[in-house]
């Protein structure tokens, strides 16, 4: 489902409409002597790699540059170097230059990214001797990106297709492994990360026992707890069957509230219904 086969580009389409496909205004498109008829070809944007406005950045990558590792599609670049590097030349280098604060941008400002994939012959050597890419199939990915690490002192940046999600443990280990030693006494039970994982998938980012999505963190990803229904300490297994994905609130009182016994049964009940 998840295959980077999916994503290779069958059809011809114009930049133009994937932007404004992804809700990028593009009417100043039609502001040359073109007009509005040729809009789509207006050099002024059409030849560009990346858009933006106060919420959405579209970059456009190339189909091969896209890799997969374990289940994760994601691009590996860095459009800094690119425009530094003696063979690149004049219009590629501002445009490299502006991918790079593109991406910049949408990492700071948890943008939400959207992805134009394009393939075609690419250029990968000298500007003299090679002709210039030329694009043949796009398409706009249906699934939001994120960029999910950019280093400020190299330009080298992550940017892994979907929206990641993560739990208590993910965001830092040491705030929660203590109280849990501490609760425990003694015995730490080990959680696997697997678990967690598929857990959090199947929640999508919305707690499962009340519906509420989850908080977007300061750097995109989704965070939702995931909690062990009857405790690990009370011999509950470390099964995708007995964690489920929950907001903080119904965390807290799933533990200490008054109402844990009506959020246990609910929950248990929920995912029972997931595999049968
Ligand atoms: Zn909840
Ligand atoms: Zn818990």
């Amino acid at each position: 489902m998840n295959s980077i086969e999916d994503l290779k580009p069958r059809n011809k389409l114009f930049v133009m409409d994937l932007v404004k496909e992804a809700g990028i205004d593009v009417s100043d498109w039609a502001n040359f002597q073109g007009g509005i008829r040729r809009a789509r070809t207006n050099p002024k944007y059409c030849y560009e790699w990346a858009f933006s406005n106060s919420s959405v950045t579209v970059l456009n990558i190339w189909y091969d540059s896209i890799s997969q590792e374990l289940d994760e599609i994601l691009l590996r670049s860095n459009l800094r170097l690119t425009s530094k590097s003696s063979s690149t030349k004049g219009i590629w280098k501002s445009r490299a230059n502006k991918f790079d604060r593109h991406v910049q941008s949408a990492y700071q400002n948890n943008h939400t990214v959207r992805v134009i994939i394009n393939d075609g012959y690419r250029r990968e050597g000298d500007l003299k001797t090679e002709k210039a890419s030329k694009v043949n199939l796009r398409l706009l990915d249906s699934m939001p990106w994120t960029v999910t690490s950019y280093d400020n002192i190299s330009g080298e940046f992550v940017l892994s297709r979907g929206i990641k999600l993560i739990d208590q443990f993910d965001i830092d280990s040491n705030v929660t492994s203590p109280s849990e030693k501490h609760s425990v006494i003694g015995e730490v039970f080990f959680r696997n990360p697997e678990v967690r994982k598929t857990v959090l998938k199947r929640a999508s980012g919305k707690c499962e026992f009340c519906g509420a999505k989850g908080f977007k963190t300061s750097s995109g990803e989704l965070f939702l707890e995931t909690h062990h229904i009857v405790p690990l300490s009370q011999g509950g297994p470390d099964t995708i069957y007995n964690v489920a994905g929950i907001c903080p609130n119904h965390h807290r009182e799933a533990h200490f509230g008054d109402s844990a016994e009506i959020i246990r049964d609910t929950l248990l009940g929920v995912i029972s219904r997931y595999y049968n």
